[in-house]
């Protein structure tokens, strides 16, 4: 291949003309081009929304999960689950670097894409033998690509691999709020965090903390969450609210902050359906990070236009820079999220 580009174009086989992450079909060519590099694959971690969909899509059924995954990679030449839209990342150890790569790797080192797996060409070689199609996290053999504009972190070698994975995976959700929280007056910030038990939303609290906002609200869907979420102390209050139910929802963060709603609302839930909750619950001038891969674009703009309400609503773009080292850095700090994470990280029977 000579006619490399440096975010992947070369790689699409069809339709032309698009990038990889909206291409529907990727060639995954183990030969490298100049300014590529090839990763020898081990595990890849699906994206809750996506695990979530195919789970209930199959009612639980192992081995039809692991099928239609397999399928889909397969067919796309990428882990691109066509419901959700969404992927996750991989860790594996790198097999070759072309003499143009800019990503400073070196063969034999382990590392972790921060690229979504929708738009890294990767082949399967083990068939997914290896996983009962019972969890986000799936051992698997092959190789994947990764191009000129790809972002990849070689894996701190304190934290089991699954772990840093998992927190690699959802590593813009705590960078972004900490940034949000930054450019308000934090001392006045109140940011609430619906799904706070969760991965991204355990890590966006401790961001939020970490940002020195005037309160934290955990919004958690029943009492076994919130036990949970209170044993890492992370949130300075915690409420049960269903997120996809905007007048509950709204109704027990305004309770949980005095009457008021919050000024940063954080939607970290894997699940559809809390647009409209998550802006009746934020207050006049605040912001909504929508970090869900579920979320609806339309449902979001049109909703906020519905109820007349004045919010800044930002897309969870998983890239912010030093979003990988300050993930970890919020993990070293709150060694209660090891825990949170590892309880997560095993299957979900
Ligand atoms: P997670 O660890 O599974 O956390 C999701 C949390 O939401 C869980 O605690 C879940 O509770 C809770 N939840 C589900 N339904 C709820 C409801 N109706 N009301 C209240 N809480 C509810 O997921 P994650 O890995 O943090 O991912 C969260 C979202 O971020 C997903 O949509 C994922 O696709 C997305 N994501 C985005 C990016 C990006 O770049 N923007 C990157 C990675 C992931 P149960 O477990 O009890 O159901």
């Amino acid at each position: 291949m000579s006619t490399d580009s440096p975010v992947g174009s070369h790689r699409v086989v069809s339709p032309t003309g698009v990038l990889p992450q909206a291409a529907d079909k990727l060639d995954t060519n183990p030969q490298i081009a100049d300014s590529e590099a090839r990763v020898s694959v081990e595990r890849l971690n699906l994206d809750a929304a996506s695990y979530r969909q195919l789970h209930a899509a199959h009612g639980g059924d192992g081995a039809a999960i692991r099928a239609e995954v397999l399928g889909i990679i397969e067919r796309r030449g990428k882990m691109h689950n066509p419901a959700t839209g969404s992927g996750g990342m991989l860790i594996g150890t790198v097999d070759e670097v072309g003499p143009r790569s800019p990503l400073g790797l070196k063969p034999g080192q382990k590392i972790a894409t921060l690229v979504s797996l929708t738009l890294t060409p990767l082949a399967i070689t083990d068939g997914l033998a290896r996983w009962n199609g019972l969890g986000e996290q799936v051992p698997a053999s092959g190789h994947a690509i990764l191009f000129a504009r790809s972002i990849a972190a070689v894996l701190p070698e304190h934290l089991p691999e699954a772990l840093a994975l998992a927190v690699f995976d959802v590593c813009g959700a705590p960078a972004l709020v900490r940034r949000v929280v930054a450019r308000r007056a934090p001392s006045q910030t109140t940011v609430a965090v619906l799904g706070a038990a969760g991965k991204s939303g355990s890590l966006s609290l401790a961001a939020a903390r970490d940002a020195r906002a005037a309160t934290t609200l955990g919004i958690v869907r029943d009492e076994a969450e919130a036990a949970r979420l209170e044993q890492t102390g992370l949130a300075a209050r915690i409420a049960v609210a269903d997120a996809t139910d905007p007048i509950a929802l709204s109704g027990a963060v305004t309770d949980a902050l005095g009457g008021r709603g919050a000024d940063v609302t954080v939607v970290c839930v894997d699940v559809p359906g809390c647009e409209h909750g998550a802006i009746l619950s934020t207050t006049t001038g605040g912001t909504v990070v929508f970090f869900s891969m579920a979320t609806s674009f339309p449902s979001a703009a049109l909703g906020a236009e519905g109820l007349a309400a004045d919010v800044e609503m930002l897309i969870g773009n998983g890239y912010v820079p030093g979003h990988a080292d300050y993930a970890l850095q919020l993990v070293a700090a709150h060694p209660e999220l090891e825990n949170l994470f590892a309880e997560r990280t095993e299957a979900r029977a």
